[in-house]
């Protein structure tokens, strides 16, 4: 009887690792030679090829539409006799639009080169679709002995906010794809502290409170200079807003992800860390000492602050007229339990008198319970796969349709390779040459069809 150190790798697992990354591969590529950038978004193509591969399998499935051609497409996989809620694999099968003179490839070719397949929505997030699919299909195959029933779902109409997407579906066809936890972009792509990898795996983001800037003056001539006029005003409101220093506010996904760092790395940061955890008062200068990349660091600002950034100015109508109104919107992100009529008002008083600030929108973020047995599925899942992985709950800055499905527990995670490629992906999406290799797709769909059958199965 011969020992051996490293774990059991059967011809049975290799051949489902092959077949799955094969598979992925090929969906996504089908996927992505499909135009459906919204707007106008044309989901109906997309939801029709999945169809068609369901339909190959003998699995049944519901396309349904909020307006035409802006389709979604559920099937689910029964347990026979559940013991538990079900799990949605979930995802958007929009994207957004392309410049295609700037691509080095067709944004819609497909095309498989060097190992990387290309096309609009490789990242963002057909990628996933087509991995979460391919997971799926082998679920069906492999005919696991289910225990809670498996949902996929590919919405319309995320990348414009969702309104003929998840929020439509959860709204007219809940009964479709009510869960209790899903599976959801978001999360999965690694980053480095002092030499550790951790993926993290978004347990919630924030909201879009959106504010308007309003700063009023004299107007007149504008051969006469005059003083108070609406553009001093508007000047010095901007100045006063990028000088505000918000708060710093430590949600506890973001608590656990610093936490997470902390045990993982030990030493001086683990010092640094908890020092700023347990402080009454915690301070974002001490935090920003820690030896971040510098996208890290602004995402670890954005995550643990309600920010608003200023991004449309408007006013004045001609050169020779001192307009009496000038306008800014600023783009409000607010973290998960803030309230939008409170950062209204903050925002109001670093602004001062000089300009009125109003509220456009009211979102508020979301956040799901990092502590549940799902999570800990993923990070064993994931373990099992990268056994280095540290992996850890946090927010994000964005938004997904995760905010659209009130009564599901949404985590966002497709795992990709820790290495360079992770930097050269970011730019990526929503930019030019979009395109992921094969071999992250085919760790993320292991990852899901693993999960399944953890998690699924017992
Ligand atoms: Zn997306």
């Amino acid at each position: 009887m011969s020992s051996s150190p490293t774990p059991p790798s059967t011809a049975a697992d290799d051949t489902l690792a092959a077949s799955l990354k094969q598979e992925a591969a090929r969906h996504l590529q089908a996927l992505l030679r499909l135009d459906t950038t919204s707007p106008p978004g044309n989901e109906r193509l997309a939801a029709d090829y999945i169809g068609d591969i369901l339909t190959a399998e003998g699995i049944e499935f519901r396309i349904v539409e909020a307006a035409p051609g802006r389709a979604t497409i559920v099937a689910r996989l029964r347990a026979a006799s559940p013991t538990g809620r079900s799990i949605l694999l979930m995802g958007h099968t929009d994207v957004v639009t392309v410049e295609a003179d700037k691509w080095e490839r067709g944004p819609f070719s497909g095309e498989h080169v060097d190992g990387f397949i290309w096309g609009r929505g490789a990242l963002d997030m057909k990628g996933q679709v087509a991995g979460e699919l391919a997971a799926f299909l082998a679920v069906k195959r492999a005919d696991l002995p289910l225990t809670r029933d498996l949902i996929f779902c590919a919405f319309a109409d995320e990348e414009a906010g969702g309104k003929l997407g998840a929020d439509w579906v959860w709204n007219h066809h809940r009964e479709l794809i009510d869960a209790e936890y899903a599976i959801n972009e978001g999360g999965g792509s690694p980053f480095d502290i002092g030499g550790a990898s951790f993926y993290t795996c978004q347990v919630g983001e924030k909201g879009g409170s959106r504010l308007q800037l309003t700063a009023r003056g004299n107007p007149g001539h504008a051969s006469i200079p005059i003083p108070g006029t609406a553009m001093r005003n508007l000047g010095i409101a901007l100045q006063r807003l990028h000088d505000w220093q918000p708060p710093m506010v430590l949600t506890s996904p973001v608590r656990l992800l610093l936490q997470g760092v902390a045990d993982a790395l030990g030493g001086d940061t683990r010092t640094l860390i908890e020092s700023v955890l347990v402080s009454d008062t915690p301070n974002w200068d001490d935090l920003a000492r820690l030896p971040l990349a510098d996208n890290v660091r602004a995402m670890l600002y954005a995550i643990s602050h309600n920010t608003a950034v200023p991004t449309i100015v408007a006013g004045g109508q001609r050169i020779n007229v001192i307009p009496s109104e000038v306008t800014l919107s600023i783009d409000g992100r607010l973290l998960p339990g803030e309230d939008p009529e409170a950062f209204r008002a903050a925002v109001q008083e670093a602004v001062g008198d000089v300009a009125e600030v109003t509220l456009t929108s009211r979102g508020t973020g979301i956040a799901a319970d990092p502590d549940s047995p799902f999570f800990d599925a993923i990070r064993t899942t994931m373990q099992a796969l990268q056994p280095d992985a540290h992996i850890l709950p946090t927010l994000i800055s964005g938004g997904t349709d995760a905010k659209l499905l009130p009564g599901i527990k949404v985590y966002g995670f497709f795992p990709i390779l820790a290495g360079e490629r992770v930097a050269l992906y970011n730019p990526l999406v929503h930019g030019h040459n979009e395109r992921i290799h094969i071999d992250d797709l085919a760790l993320g769909s292991r990852f899901v069809y693993d999960l399944v059958a953890t998690f699924c199965t017992t």
